[in-house]
């Protein structure tokens, strides 16, 4: 977003700026004075710990171009672009909302329990072939990090890939409603959030308003597996929609599919037969490849560059990420978050995976999983395969019930928990492991076990 601050003021129906400050020029926004561009406006939030406000005169000194400002709020700075809002964040909001509106760039949002920054990063790899692509960067993909991600959005960009999350209900209608999305993609549907949506009919009406923003002309994708979503599309009228997944009912299907322990490779029928090789590890990462060639093909791009663009996808940190421990290792970075589903899937993947050594899986507390969380943890326990899985080590809690299953049906010292002792869980890791050894290191983002990977990889 390029405006000037008396355009800004104009949007968001306030008074003009005083004249000296009506023609400067506000380029994208920011709510942290350390990520702050210049040029940027500043946005301040009354957080519960932290007011914005006190670091607005920071904001200035380190290249802002103007800065938004609570009504009511004491002492507003002097001398600089201010303007006077109720709410930041509905002014945020609402600048977003109109800036995409008035651009011509196309729109690709993705929603899901699980895979929506893979799918995102792959679908921005596929279409940056052919396009000038933006994406949220990271994980900004809430109420304040889609908005600034679209202001962030450059004019000649041509075509914005974004990444939307939610807890509850209305949160991505919301979204979708400032995004506009021209392609939705629903990645699947999985138990994250349960505890505030209900069920999980509950957690797929919410995913399903991301179609509720989508442009005249806009489509839908979505995971055509989960009959909860095919029954949502069945029902809405008017909705423009296609699937895709591993059975032969979807539109876009494997017709040949070979896992292996660099990725995946995928044979898929289009006019032509195409083969495709998935730089990322574990089958469902299939699946988000299947949701990139459903975009790439949707805006003109041949299978082959699809194809291409795939290979050579840069993915962001910690997922499914295979670094090589100091002893010659091999560690599965997934500590970036854990759902049932996405651990079910990770821990499927360690045991297709053939090792020369061991293989060791390291499981921390799966978060927010409401009333049924015990038995979420316990069902994972349980499925694990004491066959192609040497050893269970699990941190957390939550996680110590996973370890209590599997120690019913592991042999005698092949499981241990540590429900709170990081450091010691290290100290036996190390211990345990040697070079070729398997090691998959996996729990909700609150665990932060990507502290037992650095510590593997130091020796
Ligand atoms: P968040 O809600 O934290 O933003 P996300 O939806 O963006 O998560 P990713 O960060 O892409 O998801 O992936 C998180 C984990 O989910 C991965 O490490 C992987 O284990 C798992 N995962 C990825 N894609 C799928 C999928 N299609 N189905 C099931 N699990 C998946
Ligand atoms: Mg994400």
């Amino acid at each position: 977003m390029k405006r000037t601050v008396a355009q800004l003021a104009e949007v968001l129906e306030l008074q003009q700026p005083d004249d000296v400050f009506c023609e400067v020029i506000v380029e994208g926004a920011s709510i942290n004075t350390r990520t702050l561009v210049e040029g940027n406006l500043f946005i301040p939030f009354k957080g519960e710990k932290v007011d914005g406000h006190q670091y607005v005169k920071q904001a200035f000194v380190n290249g802002a171009a103007a800065t938004l400002w609570q009504e009511g709020v004491p002492n507003p700075p002097e001398n600089v672009p201010v303007l006077i809002v109720k709410d930041p964040e509905l002014a945020l909001q609402k600048l977003a909302r109109i800036y995409r509106m008035e651009s011509d760039f196309k729109v690709v949002a993705i929603t899901g329990s699980n895979g929506k920054t893979t799918t995102k990063d792959m679908i921005a790899g596929v279409l940056s072939t052919q396009y000038k692509v933006q994406k949220t960067e990271g994980n900004l993909n809430n109420q304040l990090g889609l908005p600034l991600t679209l202001l962030g959005v450059k004019e000649d960009t041509e075509v914005a890939v974004l990444e939307m999350g939610m807890s509850g209900f209305r949160e991505i209608a919301l979204l979708s409603e400032i995004a506009q999305p021209d392609i939705a993609v629903i990645t699947n549907i999985g138990e994250s959030h349960l505890q505030d949506l209900g069920s999980r009919e509950g957690i797929a009406k919410a995913k399903f308003e991301i179609t509720e923003g989508l442009s005249d002309e806009g489509i839908l994708f979505y995971y055509g597996d989960e009959p909860l979503l095919q029954e949502l599309v069945d029902k809405a009228s008017g909705l423009q929609a296609a699937s895709y997944g591993y059975g032969e009912q979807n539109g876009l299907y494997p017709k040949e599919l070979k896992v292996t322990e660099q990725g995946s490779e995928v044979l898929l029928t289009s006019g032509r037969d195409q083969y495709i090789q998935v730089p990322v590890l574990g089958r469902h990462n299939v699946l988000n490849a299947l949701a990139a060639v459903r975009v790439g093909l949707h805006l003109g791009l041949s299978l082959s560059s699809i194809a291409r663009g795939i290979k050579s996808m840069k993915l962001t940190g910690m997922r499914m990420e295979r670094v090589e421990g100091a002893k010659g290792e091999i560690i599965i970075n997934d500590a970036y978050n854990a759902s049932p589903t996405s651990m079910h899937a990770a821990i499927q993947f360690a045991e297709d995976m053939t090792a020369a050594g061991k293989k060791i899986v390291v499981l921390g507390d799966m978060l927010e999983l409401g009333d049924e969380e015990a038995a979420f943890h316990r069902k994972i326990g349980n499925e694990i395969r004491a066959d192609r899985i040497d050893y269970v080590l699990t941190y957390g809690d939550r996680a110590h019930l996973i370890a209590e299953e599997a120690a019913k049906h592991f042999p005698s010292g092949r499981v241990r928990s540590f429900r709170q002792d990081k450091e010691e869980l290290i100290k036996i890791i190390k211990q345990l492991t040697a070079e070729n050894d398997l090691v998959l290191v996996k729990g909700s983002r609150g665990m932060a076990l990507e502290v037992v990977v650095e510590a593997l990889q130091k020796t």
